[in-house]
């Protein structure tokens, strides 16, 4: 799982930019109805659609910061950058159209290598409805960046932004978290093991789910048409992509409200807890602090109840307070610790009664 390398190899130089970027491109084709004009022009041209407004996000991954190819597949990569940009997207509760690919590579990658990446690409765009309609390519000393620009659009009454959320609201999380930052730490461990023991044939059956969180996660697609079938608007959304506790503080701050989290609510898979005993962590610090894991939290009013209760996608963690009474964890032991941004001391921190 650890070989990257490619037994064929063909220098980047050999095709030569425009011939590297029509090559990597041959195979996306052009769905959307918005997109006028894709790829080989001096840029993209896309329509808007009636009533609706653009939404623009970008997110670079750099080698040695947010990824590490000795156990990231350049396939997975490729996916896994066009999905966070789309979770920024469903984010806004608008739905993807475009997306920009730009990369600056070394010649230590062979087209074969910047193949694989484009394969995962084109899986991402394909999968989730979008269309490649540009990018830029260059060259680097030595790592891998890769940057993608997601486009969407959504009406202007649909968009939900960070800042509406109101005391009393439901904080609402999708699926589960925790999963992702742990597939990193048992990719790292078998990194350090096959260093020791290249041999090693790292058994990795129970933490499938986990490793798959890290290296193949998803988008919430589907949660903007959900909300709309059952007639929900969130007051405020944001994606959980730096930790369960650090958006719920963005959401908190730019909304002007506080928040009581309860930690017997937080979804977590059971691989998620037989790992974190494994490792000997407290499950809550790592849904908390962990990241990456592309879930959406958003708040809504309880009326709105409802119409979510008992839904399996959707999982009400806690609710929203007056700002002045702050943002806090309530325990299992129904003590409350404030909520502070990232950092393994979560749990650590002064508690109160
Ligand atoms: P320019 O010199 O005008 O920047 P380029 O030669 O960089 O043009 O790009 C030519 C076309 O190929 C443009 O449509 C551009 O958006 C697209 N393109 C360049 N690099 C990439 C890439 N890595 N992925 C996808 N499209 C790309
Ligand atoms: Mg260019």
């Amino acid at each position: 799982m650890f070989d990257n390398k490619n037994p064929s190899k063909t220098n980047i130089s050999e095709l030569g930019e425009f011939g590297l970027i029509d090559h990597l491109t041959q195979n996306f084709t052009v769905k959307q109805k918005t997109t006028v004009k894709g790829i080989g022009d001096d840029a993209a041209v896309v329509s808007s659609e009636k009533d609706s407004q653009l939404v623009v996000t970008t997110d670079m991954l750099v080698e040695g910061v947010h990824f590490d190819l000795s156990y990231m597949p350049l396939k997975h990569l490729g996916y896994k950058a066009v999905i966070v940009n789309l979770s920024d997207v469903y984010a806004m509760n608008a739905t993807a159209k475009q997306i920009t690919v730009s990369i600056a590579v070394s010649n230590r990658f062979p087209v074969e290598a910047l193949e694989e990446l484009y394969a995962g690409i084109e899986t991402a765009a394909s999968i989730y409805n979008v269309d490649l309609v540009g990018g830029d390519t260059t060259s680097s000393t030595t790592g891998l960046v890769i940057s993608v620009t997601a486009l969407g659009h959504a009406k202007k009454d649909d968009i939900v932004y960070r800042n509406g959320a109101k005391e009393n609201d439901l904080l609402v999380l999708t699926g589960d978290v925790g999963a992702a930052y742990l597939g990193l730490q048992v990719l790292e461990r078998e990194k350090q093991v096959f260093k020791v023991n290249p041999k090693s044939q790292p058994d990795l059956e129970k933490y499938t789910y986990i490793i798959e969180r890290q290296l193949k996660p998803e988008a919430r697609k589907g949660i903007s048409a959900l909300l709309k079938d059952l007639e929900v608007k969130p007051t405020s959304m944001i994606d959980v992509s730096d930790g369960l506790s650090s958006e719920i503080i963005h959401l908190c701050k730019n909304s002007k409200v506080g928040c009581n989290l309860y930690e017997d609510k937080i979804p977590l898979d059971p691989q998620v807890i037989s790992t974190c005993e494994e490792f000997e962590m407290d499950s809550t610090t790592i849904a908390l602090s962990g990241g990456e894991d592309y879930e959406l939290l958003f708040t809504v009013s309880t009326e709105d109840f409802p119409k979510i209760k008992g839904n399996p996608h959707l999982t009400v963690i806690g609710h929203m307070t007056q700002e002045s009474e702050g943002m806090h964890l309530i325990t299992r032991a129904n003590t409350k610790i404030p909520l502070v941004a990232r950092g393994w001391n979560a749990l650590q921190n002064e508690e109160e009664d």
